[in-house]
């Protein structure tokens, strides 16, 4: 039974109640969106895999994104080796992985053991220039899963723009298009690749290349798992550039499901 409008008392009573609800709904919708506060209350698990050709800094790229997890409320664990990917205990309770990884090679057993965790568990994996798309170039299961390989750089360092292209997702939303000086990455990629921000190359390194655009940031699937990929990060002071950092770290949060 809803008040009678003059019986003033109660009335008083039911606003009251209703300020004192919306409140508490107010306090949770702000601890939701924090991670550590989560509605599991075990924080999501992080498994950061670094190593590879050290030309892309795979330690400096650490000790920035590390803290920055750890300070989101994420366990975090960090690991100089792929074996991680055979540790059956670990894999079966991470949410996310990032890898930086450039080159090298992958045992078998150890990339069906990364693979299987995102194919099949739902594990997402995020990551960025070679550390992700040219890791383990002969591949081609990996490269799949990534959906793309870089193949050229032309003109090594130099000046370059990202255009964001989707300007409604949330990695990218409110983001402008931003100059680099870095190395372009000229990628195979696949079709089906969920593309935010592209790059448009000259003809100054490579003439017959001119006006290709190619994607520079993009999320996927593979299987039951998400992947988040940036081409940009030659080395670890390219996230000094506000947006690259803001699209990297929306990725990595996107890839959580807490974007
Ligand atoms: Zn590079």
């Amino acid at each position: 039974m809803f008040p009678k409008k003059n019986n003033c008392p109660v009335f008083i009573k039911s606003k009251l109640a209703i300020c004192i609800v919306s409140l508490f709904v107010c306090q949770q919708s702000v601890f939701a969106d924090d991670p550590i506060e989560n509605s599991s209350s075990k924080p999501k698990s992080i498994l950061f895999v670094y190593g590879g050709w050290e030309g892309h800094e795979p330690e400096k790229c650490r000790d920035l994104l590390v803290p920055w997890l750890k300070s989101k409320g994420y366990k975090v664990t960090v690991s100089p080796s792929l074996d991680s990917y055979l540790d059956t205990k670990l894999m079966s309770s991470i949410d996310l992985i990032i890898q930086i990884y450039t080159m090298s090679t992958i045992t078998k057993e150890q990339e069906a053991g990364l693979l299987k965790a995102v194919k099949e568990d739902g594990v997402s994996i995020a990551g960025w220039h070679g550390g992700l798309a040219d890791a383990f170039r002969q591949n081609t299961e990996y490269q799949f899963m990534v959906g793309g390989q870089w193949v050229a750089h032309p003109g090594n360092i130099i000046d370059y723009e990202v255009n964001i292209i989707d300007h409604n997702d949330p990695i990218t939303k409110g983001l402008g298009d931003f100059k680099v000086k870095s190395e372009q990455y000229y990628m195979h990629v696949d079709p089906l690749n969920e593309v935010l921000a592209t790059t448009t190359f000259s003809d100054e390194h490579a003439p017959w290349i001119k006006g290709a655009t190619l994607p520079a940031v993009w999320k996927k699937r593979y299987g039951k798992g998400k992947v988040f990929y940036t081409s940009l990060g030659h080395t670890a002071n390219v996230f000094d550039i506000p947006e690259a950092f803001t699209i990297l770290t929306r990725g990595i949060l996107w890839s959580l499901g807490d974007l």
